[in-house]
């Protein structure tokens, strides 16, 4: 029924706002928006405020609360609940997950090797985020096609793979920089105070920095990498995943390389 919906809908043409709405009322406290407090999902969880399509009964608000975030992003956070007044939950990695990784690969391993990247994101990002998805039928997220040649076809509303019977919204995946900035300006939304000093995308805080103007958005993020620039929320290769999998659910730690 509603990959007819979909395919009918002409879901390319419907605005960011009129996508938020349809989400909401189409699986009412069923879907959830990720919210990593950077410009565009501040857009997003502002439509949703002024909506007024939070909560039980609408769309759950989340983010994942990684452990290493900028201390501008917890300002945010607590500037956003003192804004919007709507309930934003905080979701944490599992205590003991991170304790093992951090013991056995040291607090920094995502310096060390793409393996040890992922595995961090997996542990403080992907796998919280997946215990808060089950149940839910949609999830909205901030992506634009422009940030990267990962996003450049982000479709509107579609199926997501990573997360079998549940569809991906994003509302603003064809919208440019500007026009985040001109929203952010005309409706007041509150950013983070990082955007003024060359952080476009923003994510954890030893994993971001600055980038100049004009840089691919993404480059500032896992900078000592080379090729794609993803943590595994949008984009993971299965076999990779696989691995990760297997790792965290060996009782003994050993080795993933
Ligand atoms: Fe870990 Fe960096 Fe990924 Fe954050 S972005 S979860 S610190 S590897």
């Amino acid at each position: 029924m509603l990959a007819s919906e979909v395919a009918g809908a002409e879901w390319e043409t419907a605005s960011a706002e009129q996508l938020v709405r349809w989400t909401a009322e189409r699986f009412p406290g069923t879907s959830v928006f990720a919210c990593s407090f950077g410009a565009e999902d501040m857009v997003v969880l502002d439509m949703i405020a002024r909506g007024g399509l939070a909560g039980a009964r609408g769309i759950r608000i989340v983010s994942l609360d990684t452990g290493r975030l900028f201390p501008e992003t917890y300002d945010l956070i607590a500037e956003a609940r003192r804004k919007y007044g709507v309930p934003i939950d905080l979701v944490f990695p599992e205590a003991g997950e991170v304790e093992r990784m951090v013991n056995e690969k040291g607090p920094n391993l995502f310096y060390d090797s793409v393996e040890g990247r992922k595995l961090c994101c997996s542990v403080r990002k992907v796998r919280p985020l997946d215990r808060v998805l089950k149940g839910a039928e949609a999830w909205i997220v901030g992506l634009r096609r422009d940030q990267s040649a990962e996003r450049s076809t982000t479709p509107k509303v579609a199926p997501d793979p990573s997360h079998p019977g549940m569809y991906k919204v994003s509302p603003l995946s064809d919208w440019s920089w500007g026009e985040v900035q001109r929203y952010v300006r005309e409706h007041e939304v509150p950013v983070s105070a990082l955007h003024s000093r060359g952080f476009v995308s923003i994510g954890c805080a030893p994993c971001t920095r600055a980038v100049p103007v004009g840089a691919d958005p993404r480059s500032g993020r896992w900078w000592w990498e080379e090729g794609t620039k993803e943590c595994g929320l949008h984009a993971a290769p299965p076999s990779l995943t696989s691995r990760l999998k297997s790792y965290l659910d060996m009782p003994q730690l050993n080795t993933i390389a």
